[in-house]
């Protein structure tokens, strides 16, 4: 008899599976709309001149494989700190943000949610309706009981935003609300500077913790642009701050697992303190971050003419996206669809479109278009072979 004869079979993770289901599609054309993944007007995906140019930089000085720190790569930490929260932020200048490097924005956001569950063991937690699903799986394996806060409004295809506000208002000193800093997936709805502030003072006035999650920093406006909501809470007098942010997009690093957890102190001395317990969390866990990815992002951020290059990168990252954005747009139009014209003011690789299950089903029974079932397209999958296919494809499901 085994001892682990009464393991139950867990589900797919229903949007790997969809590639995997994709993959397997023998029908051309054929599209994959479901994934997270930046890519280009080739449909492959990007590997970054800078990254590759750090890259000849790392092999050229042959480095032993040593391990690093607990809490990562310093350089990598330092610099990361400040794509974060800018190069003039108060915070920082005063030693009161602790900046560690983790395994991607995942990563980030376990460690975070296992240091609040030792700091703040009887938290709530709040999620936006809807988040991306690991959100839920990742707090619950910490240990914490999940809420949510009205978020989408679908009628708008934005944000609820006065019931939101409503929900923070409401909500129990001390819950941690998990925001998104820009580009929210799955609905390309974000706030906006006025509701940044309005949010930052119901966190302030209610005694919240805002726990940041930034997957897409420069896919939206720009890499200090779409940090502005962590900067915003900030100027607002919030005490308490943690940010996970992920390199896998920005950088096209997806499988090194280059991410870092950031967290806000009242002082230099409770920094110290957290940084000590942030480490013991990832001791438990994997004992020290891999090396490579964070030498390379290091290396591009630490050279000014690397980082230049990097910048243009993202933002050709982003401004393809916007055209594909606009392109299925004009297109739908064309075919009589203008009720699309939302695709253009969401933000990011995400759009929800709108379509129902059944709709999607459809997409992917007749033309071969593989989509989530909540309706979320990546735009960034679109590109000039695919976009008329799609988006007529598109028009005939959406009747
Ligand atoms: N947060 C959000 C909102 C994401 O979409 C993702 C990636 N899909 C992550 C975090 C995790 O990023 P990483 O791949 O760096 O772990």
């Amino acid at each position: 008899m085994s001892f682990f004869s009464s393991v139950a079979l867990a589900p797919d993770d229903p949007i790997l599976g969809l590639t995997d289901a994709w993959l397997a599609d023998p029908r051309s054309p054929k599209v994959n709309l479901g994934v997270g993944v930046y890519y280009d007007a080739d449909g492959r995906q990007v590997l970054p001149e800078s990254v590759m140019r750090a890259e000849a930089t790392l092999t050229a000085r042959r480095r032993a494989r040593s391990y690093i720190p607990i809490d990562g790569l310093p350089d990598y930490d330092s610099a990361t700190q400040r794509l974060v929260f800018g190069e003039d932020c108060a915070a920082a200048a005063e030693g009161r943000v602790v900046t560690a490097q983790t395994l991607g924005g995942t990563g980030a956001l376990r460690v975070g949610a296992d240091f609040l569950k030792a700091t703040l063991p009887f938290a709530k937690v709040a999620i936006s309706q809807p988040s991306w699903p690991n959100h839920q799986v990742l707090f619950r394996a910490a240990g914490f009981e999940i809420g949510n806060y009205p978020y989408y409004h679908a009628d708008s295809h934005g944000v609820d935003f006065d019931a939101m506000l409503a929900a923070l208002l409401a909500m129990d000193a001390g819950t941690v609300v998990l925001l998104h800093a820009c580009c929210h997936n799955p609905t390309g709805a974000d706030l906006s500077t006025a509701q940044w502030r309005e949010v930052a003072g119901a966190v302030r006035d209610r005694g919240l913790l805002p726990f940041v999650d930034m997957a897409y920093q420069g896919f939206d406006r720009g890499i200090a642009e779409d940090a502005q909501g962590i900067a915003i809470l900030l100027e607002a007098g919030v005490e308490n701050l943690l940010v996970a942010n992920s390199c896998s997009k920005s950088f096209s690093l997806y499988g090194e697992r280059v991410g870092a957890l950031s967290l806000v102190c009242a002082s230099a001395d409770e920094a110290r303190r957290v940084r000590s317990q942030v480490k013991q969390t990832i001791r438990a866990n994997y004992s020290n971050p891999p090396t490579h990815g964070a030498a390379l992002v290091a290396t591009i951020l630490g050279d000014p003419d690397l980082r230049a290059q990097w910048e243009e990168e993202v933002g050709q990252m982003r401004g393809r996206i916007k055209a594909m954005r606009n392109g299925l747009v004009a297109r739908l139009a064309a075919l009589g669809h203008p009720e699309f014209a939302f695709i253009n003011r969401q933000a990011g690789m995400f759009t929800y479109s709108g379509l129902s299950p059944a709709q999607v089903q459809r997409l992917r029974d007749e033309f071969a278009i593989y989509a989530v079932s909540s309706g979320r397209i990546c735009v960034s999958a679109l590109n000039e072979a695919n976009l008329d296919y799609v988006a007529d494809a598109i028009a005939r499901v959406a009747g």
